[in-house]
């Protein structure tokens, strides 16, 4: 068993990151950084090579969380919510996310307590965790210190989280991500306000309405927040005096998105947070889950190429259709529609809209997976099949599944393909024709 590595310097390790690279032609929808007309200042264009490192605050002490007799002595971080330490689930609630390479947690340069926690918790899959006992007396200084490590071991994107939001989901993290990485520049998590919002004066013991204050514009910043590495250590080295991350980024005047978050991820502040987030640990726990399953099938013919799963096969025949005709992407688009309840791929994507003619069917699937995400799910795995009597797809097993996690944006491990023959029965024995099937499970955590 491999330690994790100890006090600073940690030595620069980018090979078990998980960099985003954008493939040679025809890049995949969801990193499309594609820029029209005027940029923004700072956008970080399509063909860079993205790697995302999350970076976690944790040598505060939260000196406004008073849980109550016997607990005071210990750091928010460490409050035990539902057996569990907070910062464990926050952890482990990033290492979840294998589009994050390394998540790096910073504590108090004298906390071995919490060191040895993380060390003893992860110890099984520890590989993309880093601990560094070099945290700062501000937030600010931990942040900094975090990001300037990550970016020493070959980060360009820094995803900051409270080490007090355990309950932030996979869903709501990819989504930040897909939408800061299309878009090219820095975003948080946040809610729209909801409430009237009153301003008092400023006698804090009897206070008073001044004014209220429209709310329309109105949202409360969470995390995680996710920017250019180099942009926020500039940010940050320039304001030391901000409360978050995202304030720092304005101040440079660098454009910052704001992605709806989830009403579940509190911070705990207040003991009374304790409560809410004991709820809420409840509904995550026992995630809402769906299954979906998809089919489809398409004639072989001379003159079209073959793509199954977005990857280019060689034969003499491709797949007749409106769009290039991967009937394995299309049965797991349906998969995922009919799980999420959203219908099915002739309902988005007609085949008389002269639109998606000649359409990459990746298109299809990264516009599918954002709708999955929109609606707060997240894709746990895919099961699908291909009939085919010809051509062997077995050599092409990897590449299908490489593509099929890109597309998703899942894991390899979430993906299994399976290849079958028809023993020579029906229209695919007859090699007339392929059929594929696909299952999908998705999960929906936000209560
Ligand atoms: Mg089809």
């Amino acid at each position: 068993m491999n330690k994790i590595p100890q006090d600073p310097p940690l030595s620069p390790d980018t090979n078990d990151s998980s960099p985003l690279a954008l493939p040679e032609g025809g890049d995949p929808p969801h990193v499309d950084l594609r820029s029209e007309g005027g940029d923004p200042p700072h956008v970080v264009h399509r063909r860079t090579r993205v790697s995302i490192h999350a970076v976690i605050p944790a040598a505060g002490f939260g000196q406004r969380f008073d849980p109550g007799a016997g607990s005071a002595s210990k750091a928010k971080q460490y409050y035990e919510l539902g057996g569990e330490a907070v910062i464990v689930r926050t952890v482990s609630a990033l290492l979840a996310v294998e589009l994050l390479g390394m998540v790096w947690v910073v504590l108090a340069p004298a906390d071995q307590e919490g060191q040895s926690l993380l060390e003893q918790r992860f110890a099984a899959c520890h590989q993309r965790l880093r601990i560094a006992r070099i945290g700062g007396a501000q937030r600010r200084d931990s942040v900094l210190a975090g990001l300037k490590l990550a970016k020493e071991s070959g980060a360009n994107w820094v995803m900051v989280h409270d080490a007090a939001r355990p309950l932030i989901s996979r869903a709501a993290i990819e989504r930040l991500i897909s939408r800061c990485l299309r878009q090219g520049h820095g975003g948080i998590l946040g809610l729209p306000v909801v409430d009237t919002v009153k301003r008092a004066r400023s006698e804090p013991n009897d206070p008073l309405i001044e004014q209220t204050i429209p709310r329309e514009r109105l949202w409360l910043a969470q995390t995680p927040q996710l920017f250019p590495a180099d942009r926020l250590v500039l940010a940050l080295e320039r304001f030391p005096e901000v409360t978050d991350e995202a304030a720092a980024i304005e101040k440079l005047g660098d454009p910052v998105v704001l992605v709806k978050g989830e009403p579940g991820n509190i911070k705990l502040t207040y003991a009374d947070d304790v409560h809410e987030l004991a709820l809420r640990l409840n509904q995550t726990a026992n995630p809402l889950l769906r299954v979906g399953e998809g089919y489809d099938v398409h004639a072989l013919v001379p003159g079209r190429a073959l793509m199954i799963g977005g990857v280019r096969i060689d034969y003499p025949l491709g797949l007749l259709g409106h769009s290039d005709a991967d009937v394995l992407l299309h049965a797991i688009t349906d998969a995922l529609l009919g799980a999420a309840g959203l219908g099915d791929i002739g309902t988005h994507f007609p085949d008389h809209d002269p639109k998606w003619r000649g359409v990459d069917s990746r298109v299809l699937l990264s516009k599918t997976v954002d709708a999955i995400q929109q609606h707060a799910w997240s894709i746990q795995n895919i099961d699908c099949t291909v009939v085919a009597q010809r051509p062997k797809l077995l050599p092409y097993r990897d590449a299908i599944i490489d593509s099929l996690a890109c597309c998703l944006r899942i894991e390899r491990q979430a993906v299994n393909f399976k290849a079958k023959t028809q023993e020579l029965l029906g229209f695919e024995g007859r090699g007339e024709g392929i059929s594929a099937r696909a299952v999908a499970m998705i999960a929906n955590s936000v209560s």
